[in-house]
């Protein structure tokens, strides 16, 4: 027998026993003639004792950090006792050790606060996740993965496996394409989701499907993007979106009942597209604080539930906010008395590239009583004072004020809002807040190409009052300038995301299952009959031989792992991740092939 017990799980107990435990030389200490060693294995760490006269053949002077030793020896009660660690009231003081496989020395401490750098954990990969830390993290992912198998089984879903090697049909990302050997100058492409599958699935009959699977998507590396990514995949027959919604918001519900013991009772709350732009800046707010988005103007577009509400600060008289295309602000409880100091950091902030502001108003309601704001020279107090109640601002509140375009000021408000809520502490990782973001345009202008682009995929349906506004106009738009009049502007999708704290970690629709609207969807994306029937020929076949309503989700695995882990980071919840650059810095891959394997596959390489 290799072990009687494991490093996590000896107690005041076992005192007396005599036990034999594998695992890793975490650390050696020497004080004169007695040696302490940590060991350590995927349960814990124990404390070892050697008394170096009376076993005076043991190889210590060989042992080194790393190595694997098995051990035999007695239980004791600590003099020395420390509470953090489960076993840290007990010792085994040692008569026998082995070594079973020595050890280099490790480029980093195998610790929680280890003193490696990202780029050389990714390297040693392998002894990175030997750490206390990414061993909680891969565990943490296989409990969130076996509730959500646990509840999706109790539905009765079918994990349905898809095929990894399909056919190339961009739509969105990049394809990763993989080569035929056999299929001379032809490619498969990596699934960038099961999507279509899915939904012949239901063609079959098989009702309820799910999959937590692989996605591959060649896009442009942004911070914290994988290539190849985890999804929670759904699809259910004879639903409509409200069926949907109750299933899946159950399903997060368990998810998170299960691994954080926390209960979310009340339902989600559900914003409309429109209402989470308005307020939030972003069709992903973090609602664990309100801080919401007040609007000084009335945009010229997007809005159409809010623009009437909006004729907001009649005369403004400040030329940069008289020009602007859109004024917003937030109101901050407990920030009016910002120094000035302040002021100018967080002036600076909104210049960064990213956020890419010229700069910022503000108005600030001191404690004091008195109102102080950037621009009073250029307006009248009564305009300060409309401001002021339009923001309902409060003594002691600092409201902060951008301009200019629309798209740009509102995106940059949202994320304003986002760091004010972190200097202030309102984004508590412990806290969980989830929301349906609903109604999102079907459509979206790609003014490079004068077309449409779906939101979400092509195969999102519209919602039921827009089907016959989209069957009966052309999609073309004749007036680049005037896209905003085309009815295919307004026309909403029967689409939904999930947010939580902030992140979008989930996202479906009910599907087109109509041959005739399928067919207008691809064209309204600008594709000719013969393209879409080469993409998408066998969705359309299938579509002639009776088709379920249905409809679907998938979420982002990683994200939720990532999320409910307390972290920002994906590649903290994933065994073997990618770098930034989509490099696996262990395999050193991508990587050049060899001349023999290129000619199999027909690829010759320029120079
Ligand atoms: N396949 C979609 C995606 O990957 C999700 C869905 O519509 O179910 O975003």
């Amino acid at each position: 027998m290799y072990r009687t017990h494991t490093c996590g799980e000896l107690s005041l107990k076992n005192i007396g026993e005599t036990v034999t435990m594998c695992g890793w030389i975490q650390t050696i200490r020497k004080f004169g003639a007695i040696v302490f060693i940590d060991l350590r294995d995927r349960y814990g760490i124990t404390q070892l004792l050697i008394q170096e006269e009376k076993l005076p053949d043991l190889p210590l002077s060989n042992l080194g950090r790393e190595f694997v030793i098995q051990i035999s020896g007695q239980v004791a009660e600590r003099s020395n006792k420390n509470l953090k660690i489960p076993t840290g009231e007990i010792e085994v003081i040692i008569s026998e050790l082995k070594i079973m496989s020595p050890s280099a020395i490790p480029p980093f401490t195998i610790q929680d606060d280890t003193d490696g750098g990202e780029d050389i954990r990714m390297k040693f990969r392998y002894l990175d996740l030997r750490r206390a830390t990414m061993q909680k993290n891969v565990l943490l992912r296989y409990k969130i993965n076996k509730a959500v198998r646990a509840y999706l089984d109790q539905h009765h879903f079918l994990d349905i496996e898809t095929p990894f090697l399909i056919k190339s049909t961009p739509e969105g990302a990049r394809d990763f394409v993989v080569p035929s050997r056999l299929n001379q100058h032809q490619f498969y492409a990596l699934p960038q989701s099961p999507q279509t599958f899915k939904q012949l699935l239901m063609v079959s009959g098989f009702d309820r499907y799910f999959q937590i699977v692989k996605c591959f998507r060649d896009e442009d590396l942004r911070a914290d993007r994988q290539p190849e990514f985890t999804q929670i995949d759904c699809e259910m027959s004879f639903v409509k979106q409200e069926d949907i919604l109750n299933m899946f918001e159950n399903l997060i519900k368990a998810v998170i009942k299960s691994v954080k013991n926390i209960e979310i009772l009340d339902p989600l709350p559900r914003l409309s597209w429109e209402e989470a732009m308005w307020f939030y800046g972003n069709d992903k707010p973090d609602l664990r604080f309100d801080l919401k988005i007040i609007n000084f103007k009335k945009p010229n577009h997007i809005f159409l539930n809010y623009s009437a509400a909006s004729s907001i600060v009649k005369k403004i008289g400040f030329k940069v906010f008289e020009d602007a295309e859109t004024i917003v602000a937030i109101a901050i409880p407990g920030a009016g008395d910002y120094s000035r100091k302040q002021m100018d950091e967080l002036t600076e902030w909104v210049k960064r590239p990213q956020i890419g502001m010229q700069g910022m108003a503000y108005i600030k309601l001191q404690t004091d009583g008195q109102i102080k704001s950037s621009f009073e020279k250029f307006c009248t107090p009564d305009t300060l004072k409309d401001m002021i109640d339009r923001c309902k601002a409060t003594p002691g509140s600092l409201i902060l004020i951008l301009a200019g375009k629309e798209e740009k000021t509102r995106k940059a408000m949202s994320e304003l809002r986002l760091e004010m809520a972190s200097k202030l502490g309102l984004r508590n990782p412990n806290t969980f807040k989830l929301a349906w973001i609903l109604d999102f345009p079907l459509f979206e202008y790609d003014a490079e190409e004068n077309r449409w682009v779906a939101r979400h995929h092509p195969f999102t349906s519209p919602k039921p009052e827009d089907i016959s506004t989209m069957l009966h106009n052309e999609p073309q738009i004749a007036n680049p300038d005037a896209y905003l009049e085309h009815p295919y502007y307004n026309i909403k999708a029967n689409a939904y995301d999930m947010v939580l704290n902030g992140n979008e970690i989930g996202g479906g629709s009910i599907r087109i299952f109509q041959k005739e609207l399928q067919e207008k969807m691809f064209a309204a994306l600008g594709m000719q009959p013969e393209e879409y029937q080469h993409k998408f020929g066998f969705l359309l076949n299938a579509f002639e031989y009776g088709v379920p309503p249905h409809g679907g989700i998938a979420f982002g695995l990683d994200r939720i792992c990532s999320i409910l882990g307390g972290s920002d980071t994906i590649r903290d919840f994933i065994a073997f991740p990618k770098n930034n650059s989509g490099r696996d810095m262990m395999l050193d891959s991508p990587s050049t092939i060899d001349s023999k394997q290129l000619t199999e596959l027909f690829i010759q390489l320029k120079s």
